[in-house]
């Protein structure tokens, strides 16, 4: 019997596993296939706190993984495939080991949003990407497409620029969500080429990706544009699915805390960006598994532990 499962292994999960391990709950963390969460994706982060010069995503979340370990916390770095919070104690799947615990803390945060085009599976890491700052260097004098009309899109695509022959960001309406001053700085760029009402519908290549075709939503105008390189920029999904109907969720599957960082479900914890949709950030996920570890030991307390 576990004191605390710990899902996910991002800032959220590893800063719960810090408290939780400190306060000697001796955490298990299930720390997901892809380890360390998002900003493992990501090379510089200059926003979080106490790193004047900046620090590279992965050493932050191997040096807070080293930390969590300091203290005692454990971790595999599987998937939880199921959970079962109907009674205490609360049940854990991960990969295929079931396990039991009288608290959990969800710290999965969210995945990629994807177009979920047929072959999408096997070109992905040949051609579609989701991360610039990872395989940007791969497309050095190639045709590069970005999917988005939001900040992230312009970045990348701002970025791309570096490696790439030709950038070309999709939106599939006709207004600009991004800022005023990175939608400028993207559209003033001679290596970018911005296309409204643009879908794409299919990819094309055998192993690799080769170009789209492409459709006008308005004017339904059919195309194909040449593309080795295709980066999606079109938003997250709350990786909140395997939580199934055990966690109420909002309606774009963000999981609700009722009572500070506590679920409906006594016992079961939520932190980071698998509920906050408004700030998601390294460092307020980092805060809300603060939270979160702080909640679960005074409930373990309060409840006999
Ligand atoms: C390219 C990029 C650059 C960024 N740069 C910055 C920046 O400079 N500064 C900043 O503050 N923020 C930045 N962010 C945002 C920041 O990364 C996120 O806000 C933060 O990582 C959220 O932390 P989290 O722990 O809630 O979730 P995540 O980091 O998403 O971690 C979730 C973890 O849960 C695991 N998981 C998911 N499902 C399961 C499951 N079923 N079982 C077990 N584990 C599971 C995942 O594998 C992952 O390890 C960036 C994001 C991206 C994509």
């Amino acid at each position: 019997m576990e004191n605390v499962i710990i899902i996910g292994s991002g800032p959220a999960g590893m800063t719960a596993a810090i408290y939780a391990a400190r306060a000697d709950l001796n955490p298990l963390v299930a720390g997901g296939i892809q380890w360390g969460g998002l900003l493992m994706w990501t090379t510089e982060v200059e926003n979080f706190p106490g790193f004047p010069g900046g620090i590279i995503g992965p050493e932050l979340m191997s040096n807070m993984k080293k930390q969590a370990e300091r203290f005692g916390a454990k971790f595999e770095f599987k998937d939880v495939t199921e959970v079962d919070f109907g009674s205490q104690p609360l049940k854990v799947k991960i990969a295929e080991q079931w396990h039991e615990t009288k608290a959990v803390i969800v710290a999965a945060g969210t995945k990629p949003r994807t177009l979920k085009l047929p072959r999408e599976k096997e070109l992905i890491g040949r051609g579609l990407s989701v991360c610039a700052t990872c395989d940007g260097a791969f497309f050095k004098d190639k045709e590069v497409i970005v999917l988005g009309g939001g900040d992230s899109a312009m970045e990348e695509a701002t970025f791309l620029t570096k490696f790439a022959k030709r950038v070309r960001i999709l939106m599939r309406g006709d207004e600009v969500r991004a800022s005023k001053i990175m939608y400028q700085k993207a559209k003033d760029d001679p290596k970018i080429e911005i296309m409204f009402n643009t879908e794409v519908t299919e990819y094309l290549g055998d192993k690799l990706l080769e170009g789209v075709k492409i459709i006008n939503n308005k004017t339904k105008e059919e195309g194909e544009l040449e593309a080795q390189g295709l980066f999606f920029a079109i938003g997250h999904v709350p990786a909140s699915k395997v939580f199934g109907n055990q966690l109420p969720t909002d309606e774009k599957g963000y999981l609700l805390k009722k009572e500070w960082s506590m679920s409906e479900v006594a016992g079961v914890f939520i932190a980071g960006d698998i509920e906050d949709w408004r700030y998601r950030q390294a460092v307020t996920a980092a805060g809300a598994g603060c939270m979160a570890a702080i909640d679960a030991t005074r409930w373990l307390h309060q409840n006999g532990e």
